[in-house]
């Protein structure tokens, strides 16, 4: 298995666990705000699932030669490795994510993908 896999299960424990604790503290929840506490840890889950696979292709694409084109001159762009970068997700929780570079061999200009 993949390191990034087992940190999104290690993710995805920690929710689990962390909703068992937050239920012991809130004996008296109402279900609505169960739902609520749930969906907030579960954001922060499903944003990084989705940028997983948004990088996952992004890299595969990029080293078969089809970088994105460069917004300066047109050249077509390499993926240079990964950087680091923060990603807002809905439910205001952010991610700390590892994208592909990219950088254009032509002018130099720098790319991060959006998103
Ligand atoms: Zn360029």
């Amino acid at each position: 298995m993949e390191k990034k896999d087992k940190e999104m299960e290690a993710l995805a424990a920690e929710i689990i666990s962390g909703m068992k604790d937050w239920r012991a503290q809130n004996p008296k929840a109402t279900f609505a705000e169960i739902e609520r506490e749930t969906m907030k840890r579960m954001a922060a889950l499903q944003a990084r699932l989705m940028a997983e696979i948004a990088c996952d292709s992004e890299a595969r694409e990029w080293e078969a030669g089809a970088g994105p084109q460069c917004p300066e001159c047109g050249e077509r762009m390499k993926g240079v490795g990964k950087h680091k970068r923060k990603l807002q997700a809905s439910g205001g929780s952010e991610v700390e994510l590892e994208r592909e570079y990219a950088r254009c061999p032509a002018c130099g200009a720098g790319f991060f993908p959006s998103g």
